[in-house]
């Protein structure tokens, strides 16, 4: 299988004002052709500056629009051909992350990367022949390693990951939203970004402190020239990291620190699989290590096509902070990936339709057999989409297990409820069924047939363009008044049939209305503008490689194997060449020992935050002991040594699962003189471990391994406890 590099860019912001009072000095400079980064050390002038060669280095003056043209486009592009795609923003705080994500609604040239992406994803959607895509939108972030929902009913909830053998890593329980156009999507980055800054105001946060992460998952069907169908499914994950400064640097103490730390682990761990996998020598990728790496793990060294955007500061006052990004993003551009196209996706909700789909064919069929279909339509063509019935506004697909999923699907069969045009909220805009087809083009075509013989011809493609005019849905019947005036059975039968072809025919307009593609296929100018931009990020590469071939061809071997017309040229020649190898040995000195000093840094920080671990883990351990001895000894938790033999760590949940506490009471049977039993006296024993007589402390749960009935025994119920008594 091919692979190919990780793309990694940086960008370079202007001066903030902050730096401008402070009289700062540029440190950071840029050359664009060849996509190289300088960067120079304010306390040694003298050091030669540190060089970096990336895909692209943009500089203070350089628009988002140029970035996303170059570098981002092709990426993008190839989601919609089928293949996953990751583009991350790194750097520290203030260097301009959501500004080349998110970025501003004006000047229009500084859009970000997001709205881009949409805005491309609609245009290849609309510009395609003969493909339908569903396109689906979910937005969430993980603040101190937990991941919560931007667009869910409630963004303060924690969710879990899960691993699906085919599936990969997802989130359990994230809300995904059909989007049809733009400005939907657009919407809903807004109401997940309100959603981040607001929760942030309240619980005294900021954003800085959490990774976000915007995903559009694209399903694509397309029919080729022999009709034969094909599957296909894309995600884009666009990714807003949290700052990259170190801890010591913040100032952090208490909850901040502990915030500060927890983001640290997850941008650590991500700096840790970054190096394993560019270390050849690596075999375990600690992906596991985090909430962020282990949703990341198809973008790095996986199937997905990523660029990373780096983005710095220029002062001197962040010189470590920016040649620490510099250095991260070097790495980072070792990584292989091994996209691919994503053919035949088993989790494709198109699948699941399939069945529904043929069925809803099939009762169409035998109603056009009939003429009835014919004589409904006639009088009402152009189809539009009917309002079922009144229901309360749709809500989101769940991401769930995949059987659950199933169960979901089957759990709300047809008719399903209309988005509300009207509503511009939104939560309005999507919909609860995802409805993706094979045959519904040709199903409505045949639909539309049919129609022409009898009604004005009007393409279902019209209809829609229609309905998109902002024609509201209309009933394809007044059902009271067809009720009024049917007399006779014959009339009340065809009445049955009308409605329920109606329902049918809503269905499929449902359908048509989750999918969009091809309408603007037969626009040549926007098709054009497409290839257009498709050549120019083609180009700009061409261009890129061969600047970088021109730096190379006045490197060691051309001029050690020149021939020289005299002794002195060559001197010359060679003496200039020492040189500039003399140079490059100086730099690579200096960078050993910045990086030795480095990691003596971080080292300082580990060291510091493992001392704080220890000291808080150290307080527990002595609040224990002095707590343990006014625990009851009938209770469970009086041996603790046992209850942690017994607690194991639950990977999944990122949580110790610890034993019920559990009162153990001991009620001994009135026994006849004489008569003693085995059972009873291995039951007087209430220390010995064997316990005979349960009652949870809780809401009634009982640890595991703790419930045993003795054999012998027999169950009887008091007041607020159970009792196991053996049997007489
Ligand atoms: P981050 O998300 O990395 O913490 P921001 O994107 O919020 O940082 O940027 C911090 C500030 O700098 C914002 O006010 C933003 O508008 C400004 N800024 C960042 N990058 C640029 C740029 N390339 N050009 C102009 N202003 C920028
Ligand atoms: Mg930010």
């Amino acid at each position: 299988m091919a692979s190919e590099s990780v793309k990694v860019v940086v960008r370079c912001r202007p001066m903030n004002q902050r730096e401008r009072e402070l009289n700062c000095q540029a440190v950071v400079t840029v050359d664009c052709a060849r996509g190289q980064c300088f960067i120079q050390n304010p306390g040694a002038a003298d050091e030669p500056p540190k060089q970096f060669t990336f895909d692209g280095a943009y500089y203070m003056d350089h628009v988002t629009e140029q970035i996303y043209n170059e570098i981002a486009y092709p990426l993008v592009e190839g989601v919609t051909e089928g293949y996953n795609g990751t583009i991350f923003a790194y750097g520290q705080t203030g260097s301009g992350k959501s500004f080349t994500m998110q970025g501003l609604p004006d000047p229009p040239s500084q859009r970000g990367i997001i709205p881009r992406a949409f805005e491309h994803v609609f245009e290849s959607v609309q510009c395609a022949e003969n493909t339908k895509f569903l396109v689906r939108a979910s937005y969430l972030e993980i603040y101190n390693e937990d991941v919560r929902d931007l667009l869910g009913p409630d963004t303060k909830q924690k969710l879990e990951l899960k691993e699906h053998p085919e599936k990969g890593v997802y989130v359990k329980g994230l809300s995904l939203h059909t989007v049809h156009s733009v400005a939907q999507c657009e919407r809903i980055m807004e109401t997940g970004w309100k959603n981040r800054s607001v929760g942030y105001t309240l619980m005294n946060k900021d954003s800085s402190r959490s990774h976000s992460i915007f995903t559009i998952s694209i399903e694509i069907y397309t029919v080729d020239e022999r009709g034969k169908d094909h599957l296909r499914a894309g995600k884009l994950n666009l990714v807003d990291l949290a700052g990259s400064e170190r801890q010591s640097k913040t100032g952090a103490t208490g909850e901040r620190l502990k915030e500060a730390t927890k983001i640290n682990l997850s941008l650590s761990a991500l700096g840790n699989v970054i190096s394993a996998l560019v270390d050849g020598r690596c075999k375990h990728i600690p992906y596991r290590d985090s909430k962020l790496t282990r949703l990341l793990q198809d973008s790095l060294g996986g199937n997905t096509k990523t660029l990373m955007v780096a983005c710095l500061s220029p002062a001197d006052n962040n010189y470590d902070e920016t040649l620490s990004t510099l250095r991260y993003a070097n790495r980072a551009k070792n990584i292989k990936n091994k996209p691919r196209i994503n053919e035949d996706p088993k989790d494709a909700l198109l699948r699941e339709y399939q069945e529904e789909i043929k069925r809803l064919k099939a009762i169409l069929a035998q109603h056009m057999s009939h003429g009835s279909l014919a004589a409904m339509l006639s009088s009402q063509a152009p189809p539009k989409p009917v309002q079922v019935e009144e229901k309360p506004l749709p809500t989101p697909v769940i991401q769930q297990d995949t059987e659950a999923e199933k169960q979901l699907i089957r759990e709300h069969p047809s008719p399903p409820e209309l988005p509300e045009p009207s509503d511009t909220s939104s939560e309005a805009e999507v919909s609860n069924s995802d409805l993706p087809l094979s045959t519904l083009m040709d199903l409505v075509t045949e639909v539309t047939n049919e129609m022409e013989s009898t009604a004005e011809p009007s393409s279902w493609m019209e209809a829609e363009a229609e309905a998109a005019q902002g024609t509201q849905p209309q009933p394809l019947h007044p059902v009271g008044s067809l009720r009024k005036e049917n007399v006779g059975v014959e009339v009340a039968v065809l009445t049955e049939e009308l409605l329920d072809q109606q329902k049918v025919l809503a269905r499929l307009q449902l359908l048509e209305q989750q999918v969009v593609g091809g309408e603007q296929a037969k626009n040549k100018d926007l098709k054009e503008k497409h290839k257009r931009r498709k050549r120019y990020a083609d180009e700009r590469k061409k261009q890129l490689v061969a600047a970088l071939q021109n730096s190379d061809e006045d490197s060691g071997d051309w001029v050690l194997l020149n021939v020289y017309d005299s002794i002195q040229e060559e001197v010359r020649a060679k003496s200039k060449l020492l040189e500039k190898m003399q140079r490059k040995l100086r730099a690579a000195e200096v960078e050993i020992k910045d990086l030795q000093s480095e990691f003596q840094l971080e080292k300082i920080d580990y060291l510091a935050t493992i001392r704080r671990q220890e000291r808080d883990s150290m307080l527990f351990q002595q609040l224990l002991e002095q707590v343990q001895p006014l625990i009851r000894r009938d209770c469970n938790y009086s041996n603790l040594d046992r209850i942690r033999r017994e607690s194991c760590w639950d990977e999944d949940s990122g949580f110790w699962k610890i034993p019920e506490p559990i009162i153990i009471k001991t009620s001994l049977p009135v026994v006849p003189t004489g008569q003693q039993n085995k059972s009873a006296r291995k039951t007087s024993a209430p220390d010995n471990g064997e316990p005979n007589m349960v009652r949870p402390m809780g809401a009634g749960r009982v640890g595991r391994g703790l419930c045993s009935h003795s054999e012998g025994a027999s169950i009887a119920t008091g007041k607020g406890a159970t009792f196991i008594m053996p049997k007489d």
